[in-house]
């Protein structure tokens, strides 16, 4: 260890990135690979996007210039698509409303610096959960305190009620909740919600919309009543825009002027300032795919529901969670190891979580591979 170094550094691994490209460790190189571990859309911008962007990175952004630190037309942009989606009136939400980040990490982080450093405070996530929070908290020396969830994946909301409660020295200064969450695909309950709502506003509470386009449920109307709540949101996943780094929060002005005071100055590149206000022109064009990703979800459960040896969760976002069932003759984790390796090894990548494996809804050939590779690795597994 470097003597410079934070001594609680140590015990960290640095993120493992997904492979970038059509290649990864231990396949064929041959093979074509199916990238189902990261949520992504499996649509690249239409083309005809691409040309309009080509022009205005040629035309338009000078290279030699700092970019536009306000970000204030994209914010303006954001604002009246958030109105739009949440039907609710143009006034409703304004820039002044919104920071953007480079993607929501970087507002994770932000939040994290404003509500928690320096032993203000602990944060509060309920396992299994987007891991980016945790993470981000133990980096900058934030503890994090854990609740589990019940077998319907709800938040132990006894446990973290008990854990705001008796957290002391630092007491929990946030709470993050993921709606839907992942890796298990459930929207927030009735009961989560009447939770959330019955935290004190010493608690700041972050509700990750990550998949609002998929769940088509929003909770950015009620902000108007809360002032410690924020929302999160991206364009990494129905915007295709996971490339360029772009994501961006809803909360009051008062704690907007905050995240903005501790945010990088020009934390966003001109071309994703203008990818994504090109993306939010064109949203009916480009949100059309959700419909079919929806309807290849439903497939993709329906398919995975037949095999007796899985455990499939409903899912009100763009990717599916399966478990295999309790079975006596062997381990489930050493069991799941050797499926996620025999997809990996045939083309599939999936995300091996909590005991169960992340698959994203990727294009319909892609979910037949998908569906024909894990049947394949199952008959494998029952060689065993
Ligand atoms: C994918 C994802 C994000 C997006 O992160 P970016 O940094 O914007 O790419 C945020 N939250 C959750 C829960 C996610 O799954």
């Amino acid at each position: 260890m470097l003597p410079f170094i934070r001594s609680d550094l140590a015990q960290f691994t640095a993120y493992k990135p997904h492979p970038s490209s059509n290649t990864a460790q231990g396949v064929q190189p041959s093979t074509q690979i199916d990238r189902l571990d990261t949520n992504e859309s499996p649509y690249d911008l239409p083309p005809q996007i691409k040309e309009k962007l080509a022009g205005t990175f040629e035309q338009l952004i000078e290279t030699n210039r700092y970019p536009d630190g306000g970000h204030e037309e994209l914010k303006s942009a954001i604002a009246q698509y958030v109105n739009e989606s949440a039907n609710l009136p143009p006034s409703v939400f304004t820039a002044s409303h919104i920071s953007v980040g480079n993607g929501s990490d970087e507002l994770i982080r932000s939040i994290l610096i404003a509500s928690c450093l320096g032993g203000e405070g602990c944060v509060l996530v309920a396992q299994p959960t987007f891991s980016m929070y945790a993470i981000l908290a133990q980096t900058l020396g934030i503890p994090v305190v854990t609740v589990g969830r019940k077998a319907d994946f709800e938040i132990d909301l006894q446990a973290a009620q008990v854990a705001i409660e008796q957290t002391q020295n630092p007491p929990i200064r946030a709470v993050f909740v993921v709606h839907p969450n992942s890796p298990t695909a459930n929207p927030l309950t009735t009961a989560e919600l009447a939770w959330i709502r019955s935290l004190n506003e010493h608690i700041l509470v972050v509700i990750d919309e990550a998949y609002f386009e998929f769940s088509q449920h929003t909770l950015a109307a009620e902000l108007a009543q809360r002032p410690n709540w924020v929302v999160l949101r991206t364009f990494s996943k129905a915007f295709r825009l996971a490339a360029l780094r772009v994501g961006y929060c809803l909360a009051h002005p008062e704690l907007i002027a905050i995240l903005e005071k501790v945010r990088l100055p020009y934390n966003l590149p001109s071309f994703s300032l203008a990818a994504a206000t090109v993306a939010l022109e064109n949203r009916t064009l480009l949100l059309e795919s959700i419909p079919q990703t929806l309807n290849e979800r439903a497939k993709l459960i329906q398919a995975l529901s037949q095999h007796s040896t899985l455990q499939v969760w409903q899912s009100a976002t763009n990717f599916v969670y399966v478990r295999l069932k309790p079975n006596g003759s062997h381990s489930q984790d050493a069991a799941v190891k050797i499926i996620h390796q025999n997809l990996k090894a045939t083309g599939t990548l999936v995300r091996q979580i909590n005991g169960g494996l992340r698959i994203t809804v990727g294009t319909p050939e892609e979910n037949a591979r998908t569906l024909n590779r894990l049947q394949a690795a199952l008959l494998n597994l029952n060689k065993f």
